[in-house]
């Protein structure tokens, strides 16, 4: 009797700690799935509960309600989200817009919205882009989530408020030809432009532990062998710093120092991130006020 006891109280612990370690792996789910994509979390917990309302247990099954649910609240958010100041920036590029967000990917993990001012102003950008250079697509890439403001679209910290968005650079192939739409990395960061050992480099010799500088050496050979189209680049630093000031209320952009006098910029809008954030030699970053 005993012994049957101990192996009934075995049971429960065992039942017990399994639903502990379900419990934190489903917690550790919302939270990657809010930090990635913001509503992904709650639709996450959605598609939890409709399971075990109906009592569905096929793995397959589950991951379409979730994809499904997913889908449902993304669509409803691009919605919603002008209510509460946030406006999305265009997924796809057509003959009319020349604003496009670098991948499908970044519309659906909802990291496409801004204030509508900001908005307003990478349109203007884009449409001045290609007026002055017939056939250019300006390229934005990450920008804030729908809601809330204070919450980080994670890695930048800074894009919280719907003030700021990074675009893409401008690039030419190894005989000059301007690329249209065309980034060096596929996801528009982390291919640098590496600084000659005579430039410029604040953060040289430095070894912060803490730090969002990466130089993930280990992938730059992976990139195309891409120039920076000048021309196009130094135009629309000055757009930016220009209309962009006096029409959007731009406040600051981000370049390394190496790149801000390779391309002779001089306006004081234009300025280094500091070396704990992220290299600012593969993406602009402007925000507003
Ligand atoms: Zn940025």
């Amino acid at each position: 009797m005993a012994q049957e006891n101990g192996k009934v109280r075995n049971r429960n612990s065992g039942s017990q700690s399994h639903s502990v370690l379900r419990f934190i792996f489903h917690v550790a789910i919302v939270l990657f799935l809010t930090l990635l994509t913001q509503i992904g979390g709650i639709a996450y917990l959605i598609a939890l509960a409709i399971s075990r309302l109906w009592a569905v247990r096929r793995f397959w099954l589950r991951a379409a309600l979730f994809l499904f649910v997913y889908v449902g609240l993304t669509f409803a958010t691009g919605l919603i989200a002008p209510i509460f100041g946030r406006v999305s920036l265009p997924c796809l590029a057509s003959d009319a817009n020349k604003l496009v967000v670098r991948s499908p990917i970044y519309c659906a993990f909802n990291r496409n919205y801004v204030t509508p001012q900001v908005g307003e102003l990478a349109y203007a950008l884009a449409e001045e882009m290609d007026k002055e250079f017939p056939g250019t697509t300006t390229v934005a890439l990450d920008a804030n989530f729908p809601f809330l403001s204070g919450f980080p679209l994670l890695p930048h910290l800074t894009h919280a408020d719907g003030r700021k968005i990074d675009f893409a650079y401008y690039y030419k192939d190894a005989d000059g030809s301007f690329l249209d739409g065309v980034t060096r990395s596929p996801i528009g960061y982390f291919a640098f432009e590496q600084p000659a050992a005579s430039d410029e480099q604040r953060c040289k010799g430095r070894n912060d532990w803490l730090t969002g500088r990466w130089d993930l050496k280990a992938i730059q050979p992976l990139f195309p062998d891409y120039r920076l189209e000048e021309q196009r680049m130094v135009a629309a630093i000055h757009w930016l710093t220009t209309e962009g000031v006096t029409r959007f209320a731009v406040e600051k952009i981000f370049l390394e120092p190496h790149l801000t006098n390779k391309l002779g910029i001089t306006d004081d809008h234009v300025r280094f991130q500091g070396c704990r954030a992220a290299r600012h030699d593969d993406h602009l970053h402007v925000q507003v006020q």
